[in-house]
């Protein structure tokens, strides 16, 4: 009993597209979904090889997969993850992708008729939504790991981060023999700011100067958050007078101009405390740290709004006085 009945309609509405070639990859049959899809009628494609009608698929990789296919009658296949599509279908869906063609699941299967003619039946199944959940969480993915890296209020880099790329650049640096120097600056009085102004106007103040300081520094350099009103500049491939004109224009941003907050005028000032990392000296990114934090502890010792250098005898290096 012939199952044409069965096999007609099934393929005919099935939901996947279905292609078969011959030996000479000359167009057999195609079901309406394909034609549908690629407004390619059977009629005028039949006997034609698939490359004249389907012109932008990869001609070469085809011609190999179908060659093997049929040299060892064995199936093959063929995900959109490897390869997005092989036929440029219009995806039918509302959503937004970055591709405008329907990702596809491709099975290339040997088949022969009763007189023992080899053809290949290239199944197209739509993975456009896999597709496009895979766009969506990468997506996601990459917020995720930006927002595991930023300060919320500030948007400068958080603690861990930051201190993480300081490890890493200390090591780099004494690894090439490259200086590198580090500020650590807080900000002045800032409880007093907080109590005179709420601590909504401390807010503003922090994410204002926080992009103010953004835009003085090169793209190489790491700026972080490393507690409530305190910051950490790592300055890669910079020796101490390079840091010291960095310091100078960070203050200089600060104190030269006030935030406005609800129409009222907020001044401010820093202390920046500078850290070198000499060719020779093979420290952790802890005892820079250290030794910045003692020179801004310094610089507040000595009345604020400076910039103080740490270093290892009894005096400091005093550059910039009220
Ligand atoms: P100094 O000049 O010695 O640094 O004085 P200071 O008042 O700035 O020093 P202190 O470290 O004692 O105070 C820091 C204040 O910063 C205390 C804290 O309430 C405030 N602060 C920390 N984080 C935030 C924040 O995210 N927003 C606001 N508005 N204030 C913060
Ligand atoms: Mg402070
Ligand atoms: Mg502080």
């Amino acid at each position: 009993m012939s199952e044409d009945w069965l096999t007609g309609p099934v393929l005919e509405q099935l939901n996947s597209g279905v292609l078969v070639v011959d030996e000479q990859l000359k167009l057999v049959y195609l079901n309406s979904f394909l034609q549908r899809h690629s407004s390619v009628q059977l009629s005028d494609a039949k006997g034609k090889s698939l490359f004249q009608v389907f012109t932008d698929v990869p001609e070469a990789w085809l011609r190999r997969k179908f060659a093997s296919v049929l040299e060892l009658q064995s199936p093959s296949f063929s995900s959109w993850e490897q390869r997005q599509y092989i036929i440029k279908l219009p995806h039918l869906r509302p959503v937004t992708s970055s591709s405008q063609y329907m990702a596809q699941n491709c099975t290339m299967l040997p088949l022969k008729d009763p007189e023992g003619r080899r053809y290949v039946c290239l199944l197209i199944e739509d993975a456009t939504d896999a597709f496009v959940y895979q766009q969506h969480l990468q997506t996601t993915l990459q917020k995720l790991e930006l927002s595991n890296r930023i300060d919320g209020l500030t948007q400068a880099l958080n603690r861990r981060y930051w201190e993480e790329q300081l490890k890493l650049e200390v090591q780099r640096a004494q690894r090439y023999q490259q200086p590198l120097s580090l500020l650590l600056f807080d900000l002045d009085k800032f409880k007093q700011l907080n109590d005179q102004y709420g601590h909504l106007g401390g807010d503003c103040v922090l994410i204002e100067l926080t992009a103010r300081v953004r835009v003085l520094l090169r793209d190489t350099d790491w700026f972080g958050r490393y507690g409530g009103e305190e910051f950490g500049i790592v300055l890669t491939n910079t020796a101490l007078a390079g840091a010291l004109e960095v310091a100078e224009r960070v203050c200089l941003a600060v104190n030269s101009t006030a935030v406005t907050f609800h129409e009222q005028s907020i001044a401010t000032s820093v202390s920046i405390g500078v850290a070198q990392l000499d060719a020779v000296g093979d420290r952790a990114h802890e005892v820079l740290i250290g030794q910045a934090d003692i020179a801004l502890y310094n610089a507040k010792r000595d009345g604020r709004n400076r910039v103080v250098v740490f270093s290892a005898g009894e005096t400091e290096f005093l550059l910039k006085a009220n």
